[in-house]
Parts: structure tokens; sequence; C-alpha cells
């Protein structure tokens, strides 16, 4: 079977990490979040994650080049051979047309798109509240989605942490560069016909019992 290019778009907190993850696993292939990535890298103090952090901190894009740069190393690893879900990517248009660029010359093309809708309002405390564990990166929710043992992860046993841009200032200028830069590629996907909408609000089981409607 071709190797199938799925992207996950929607704003900040909309359970693009979440419904990817589960995705990734149905499908067996990479779920690659440049969030996680530039994450990463900044805790590693890597020269990435040096060029990365305040952009990262401020919540604001990290600069294109840097992105493509980033993207192009990580789908020529070996394990994107069978297809592969972006999560966080791409995020402005000059991006979009990059990864173009970057899958035409594996002989890819993206393939579906799938944009969570949500109401912004609702989305504040979701990420207030979210907390993602350091090892394996299951994300949980204090209201909603709670760990068994309170900091610590059920799966793995890791410690849990809270996103330093999880805070409300620096999440309502995600919004605003959301709204900017993200928003436009809606309208440059659903030109080329490949948007999926899927309401992100209910539950998680709901949610991805849609998309898998849509991948299907
Ligand atoms: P996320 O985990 O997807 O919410 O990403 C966290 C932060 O990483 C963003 O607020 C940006 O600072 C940076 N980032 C992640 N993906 C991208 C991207 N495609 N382009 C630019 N910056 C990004």
């Amino acid at each position: 079977m071709k190797p199938r290019v799925i992207i996950l778009l929607g704003p900040p907190g909309s359970g693009k990490g979440t419904q990817g993850l589960k995705l990734a696993k149905e499908l067996n292939v990479p779920e690659i979040s440049t969030g996680d990535i530039l994450r990463r890298a900044i805790r590693n103090e890597s020269s990435l994650g040096r060029k990365a952090k305040q952009f990262v901190t401020e919540g604001k894009l990290v600069p294109d080049e840097i992105m493509m740069g980033l993207i192009d190393e990580r789908i020529s690893e070996q394990d994107c051979n069978r297809g592969f879900i972006l999560d966080g990517f791409p995020r402005t248009i000059a991006q979009a047309e990059g990864l173009e660029l970057v899958l035409g010359k594996k002989g890819l093309t993206v393939n579906l798109v799938i944009n969570f809708t949500i109401d912004l309002s609702s989305l504040i405390n979701r990420l207030v509240n979210r907390r993602i564990c350091s090892g394996c990166g299951k994300i949980y929710n204090l209201k909603t989605m709670p760990p068994r043992e309170p900091g610590i992860c059920d799966v793995c046993g890791a410690e849990l942490f809270h996103r330093d841009d999880d805070r409300e200032e620096t999440i309502r200028e995600r919004f605003n560069v959301y709204r900017k830069q993200t928003e436009p590629l809606i309208k440059f996907y659903s030109g080329k016909d490949l948007i999926k909408n899927i309401s992100a609000d209910g539950d998680i089981n709901s949610i991805f019992q849609k998309i898998m409607d849509v991948v299907k």
C-alpha cells in the first residue's frame, strides 16, 4: 500500500496530540509532533533547542526555515516509509508549500487533512489543566482525565509536567498566532479538496470513531 500522509490541523488544545497518538497506534505509523520535537530539543539544550527556545516560550512560531529543515530530516527516517501523521505541522502557508516540495521529492503527497473544529473559548480550560507524561507523552487533563496517582503517568510511571506555554497569557498569544498564521491553511487545503472537518467537542473515543470513519 502507498504510504499515507495525514495532517492534523486545529487550534492549540483541540486534541491533535491525543487523537494523533491513538490514530498512529491504529495505523501503525509514527505520529510526528513538531511541538514535542522542539520541547525535547529545548530540554536537551541542542543547537535546535537553543534556536527555538525563545519562540516556543513566548508562544510564537519558530521560523519556517528551521521548521522545514527539521521536518525534512524527520520524514526521511526509516519509520516514515509506511506513512506518517503530522501534528502541529504545517502551521503557515509557506510550510505547507515547503511540505509539498519535500514530499514531492519522495514521490508522496498529502492524502488527508483532518481539521479539528472547536470554540476557542472552551480551550483555555483544557490547556490550563493539561498535563503531559515526560516519559511516553500521554496527555492527561486534571479535570476530565486525571491520572490515578497525582503527577504520575498511569501507563509508564514517569512524572507528568505542565507545559510552560500552557499558561493563560501564552495561551492567548498562541491563539492569536493560530488565527493569523495557521487558520489560512483551512482554505489552502479546502482548495485542494483534502479537508475533513471533525468537531473536537465530546469524549475522546467518540471523536476517535469519527476520525476512523474519515480515515477508512
Ligand atoms: P505544539 O506542541 O504543537 O502546541 O507546539 C508548541 C510550540 O512549538 C508552538 O507554540 C511553536 O512555538 C512551536 N512549533 C511547533 N510546531 C511548529 C511549526 N510547525 N512551526 C513553527 N513553530 C512550531
